[in-house]
């Protein structure tokens, strides 16, 4: 690994430097690696932003939407000015102006079984900050494939969820907590219910945090447990999730081997 730092990269990252679990190694290994934001919404925005200001070499931004008015309560990547804009470009504009010396592809797209497996393969990490359901089950079939860690948030209204699958290292992945998509309609999307805007910038950036822990390596990894914040009650809790043995994408006998299920999923339903 390059441990070598330009004057700049050692001013810009000297608060992680100084942290004795980041040093010079953990900068480098931000540095080194390549992450994936899918949607760059509520959880995308303060996502990337935390993401590209830690000096993440490389990141991607998928989003296929533009800006509108009504994201602008949460979906703080964007402005006021780059309303009718690509959502991914525009969040991507934010992330290199808060530092240019990280590279920020950005992918004007929607994540599809056709496109995901070679998008994904260019990443090592994925990050689910979508709020649909059928990019949520495509994004944990294709990284379980791929054998890639997903690093996963939801929010609805109050409340918040997050924890990491990493199935390729004896972690569950997301189908071992939620084994099949509910049929249509009857979770509501948060453009039917609603969400507090805040609540998706914690949410978004306790992904951030795991991610950088993932990448360096460090504390006590999220995979096998669900966080779940309730914001109105002020309240957090860990609950453990175990591996589902039965678990149709990676329990001992799954029917899922192949993206072929996800070719003709329905329409995505709501970004958050
Ligand atoms: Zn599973």
């Amino acid at each position: 690994m390059d441990l070598d730092f330009t004057e700049d990269e050692i001013s810009r990252y000297s608060r992680h430097i100084l942290l004795k679990e980041v040093g010079g190694t953990g900068q480098a290994k931000l540095r080194d690696a390549r992450v994936l934001v899918v949607g760059a919404g509520g959880l995308g925005s303060p996502l990337l932003l935390y993401l590209a200001a830690a000096g993440v070499g490389t990141l991607g931004v998928v989003d296929d939407d533009a800006v509108e008015l009504s994201n602008l309560q949460r979906q703080i990547a964007h402005t006021a000015e780059r309303i009718g804009t690509s959502k991914a470009e525009s969040a991507a504009a934010a992330a290199r102006a808060i530092n240019p010396g990280v590279r920020v592809e950005a992918h004007a797209t929607r994540l599809s079984a056709a496109n995901a497996p070679e998008m994904i393969a260019g990443y090592d990490i994925v990050c689910d900050g979508s709020d649909n359901f059928p990019t949520r089950f495509l994004l944990a079939d294709a990284c379980k494939l791929a054998g890639r860690t997903l690093v996963s948030a939801a929010v609805l209204r109050f409340e918040g969820q997050l924890s990491v699958f990493k199935p390729h290292e004896g972690g569950p992945c997301y189908r071992c907590l939620y084994p099949e998509a509910p049929p249509p309609g009857m979770v509501p999307s948060c453009a039917e219910a609603g969400v507090l805007g805040a609540v998706t910038g914690v949410m978004g950036t306790l992904q951030a945090t795991e991610v950088l822990k993932e990448i360096m390596g460090i504390g006590e990894s999220l995979a096998g447990r669900l966080l779940v914040w309730d914001a109105l009650a002020t309240r957090f809790r860990t609950i453990r999730l175990p591996r589902d043995p039965h678990c149709p994408l990676c329990g001992e006998a799954p029917r899922i081997t192949d993206l072929s299920a996800h070719t003709h999923a329905a329409e995505p339903v709501c970004a958050v």
